[in-house]
């Protein structure tokens, strides 16, 4: 038969490809996320963004950035640093914009990330930023919501929304990289093989800094070594599970930070 345009994220299919530690595994194999985020207007966003890293997976978090002192207050386990991106240590994978703002350090920071040979998640700011950054030589996700999508696609967020499916395989196609498009059904496309679709997302995640969690969530399990494509699978069902086990059911409102603390729980359902 021929192969689907879109498949279901099924339970089994993310079972299989969430990380164990082996053994004899150590902090370093287990991989290293670098969170390059937040500002001296968002703070906020780099907190939320590390969150979600500490719980996908990776052996270690490092912060760079200006809201270092924020992150250290609420997560002792991250290791932060100041400088230039390709100056903090050895990673496996960077996530890069929540809360990034958009001046001259940004784009700097930006550009360094991009300039790295490790897989690089852009979400947010980073974004906006994209187009000026610079060439990538390894694999690159893209996190946007509808209007981010639109704005990299040179469109309107309405055409977006009334096109999900093509609007994610466009952005894959022209950026040569995976893209996750966020939403009501948040959908991933690579260049080859089917889209896939989400389905345990919840109208309550549409509240501000998910979307941060997320991205640190989906960083982490690229640094723990899955494709683009698989972390980014895994990074949306587990965020969405998470998300239902705070809402509850019928539901009440939920805030980004609880939906990182309820990770552990969601990885433990789906094992
Ligand atoms: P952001 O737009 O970056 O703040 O990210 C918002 C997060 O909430 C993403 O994970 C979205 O997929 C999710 N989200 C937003 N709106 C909805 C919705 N109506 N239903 C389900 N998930 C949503
Ligand atoms: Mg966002």
């Amino acid at each position: 038969p021929p192969e689907p345009d879109v498949v279901a994220l099924q339970h089994a299919d993310i079972a299989r490809l969430l990380p164990a530690p082996a053994p004899e595994s150590d902090k370093y194999r287990r991989g290293v996320v670098g969170v390059v985020a937040g500002s001296a207007r968002y703070p906020g966003a780099a907190v939320l963004a590390v969150a979600g890293a500490l719980r996908g997976g990776a052996g270690a978090v490092r912060y760079v950035g200006p809201a270092a002192d924020a992150v250290i207050a609420r997560f002792p386990e991250a290791l932060v640093h100041a400088g230039p991106p390709h100056k903090a240590g050895r990673v496996q994978a960077w996530v890069v914009g929540p809360g990034l703002g958009d001046d001259e350090d940004a784009r700097r920071a930006l550009a360094d990330v991009v300039a790295s040979d490790v897989p690089v998640l852009v979400d947010a700011d980073g974004l906006r930023l994209l187009p000026d950054a610079g060439e990538r030589r390894a694999p690159t996700l893209l996190t946007p919501h509808a209007g981010e999508a639109a704005a990299l696609l040179g469109t309107s967020r309405a055409e977006v929304e009334a096109n999900r499916l093509r609007s994610v395989r466009a952005l894959a196609e022209r950026f040569g990289a995976t893209a996750l498009l966020k939403g009501s059904t948040t959908l991933i496309a690579s260049a080859t093989g089917p889209a896939r679709v989400n389905p345990t997302g919840t109208g309550w995640l549409a509240t501000a800094g998910s979307g941060d969690v997320l991205s640190g969530l989906v960083g982490s399990l690229l640094a723990a070594g899955l494709h683009p494509r698989d972390a980014a699978a895994a990074g949306a069902y587990l965020h969405g599970l998470a998300a239902r086990r705070v809402a509850g059911r019928p539901g009440s409102p939920i805030t980004a930070h609880e939906v990182a603390q309820a990770l552990p729980g969601a990885w433990a359902d789906v094992r």
